[in-house]
């Protein structure tokens, strides 16, 4: 366990050396919605090396839409237009949760998104028939 724990401290520090480039990039807002409550970084995979192309800076309430702490409501609407963001935690992040939704105005935002489009079908494949 000591290791893990080790490697999750040496990735918090790594995040954190990435914060202040994160903050610029992200203007001080959050990057789905554009408040400005509670900005942290939100790794959009815990599997790959923090690098700014996998961390999004966003507000309390929208890492609770990533982490699928809350159930999405209106919100969804806002964070759409973070799928044409060229910055891959951001676009790839915002399918994801928008993928949840079964209104079929959110698989359409995705469709006509710029993401890769084999992580496209990989959202839009899951939960819809
Ligand atoms: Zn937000």
């Amino acid at each position: 366990m000591a290791k893990g724990y080790l490697a999750n401290r040496e990735r918090q520090e790594a995040i954190a050396e990435l914060g202040k480039d994160l903050a610029r990039r992200a203007k001080f807002t959050c990057e789905w919605c554009e408040g400005k409550g509670d900005l942290r970084p939100w790794e959009y995979s815990l599997e790959a090396e923090p690098t700014l192309e996998n961390l999004a800076l966003l507000c309390g309430s929208c890492r609770e839409l990533a982490e699928g702490k809350k159930v999405p409501g209106h919100e969804l609407y806002v964070i759409r237009s973070a799928l044409w963001s060229p910055i891959p935690a951001v676009a790839i992040g915002a399918a994801r949760v928008l993928s949840r939704c079964t209104e079929p105005w959110a698989r359409e935002a995705i469709e006509e998104s710029l993401i890769d489009e084999a992580v496209k079908q990989e959202f839009l494949g899951v939960g819809w028939e």
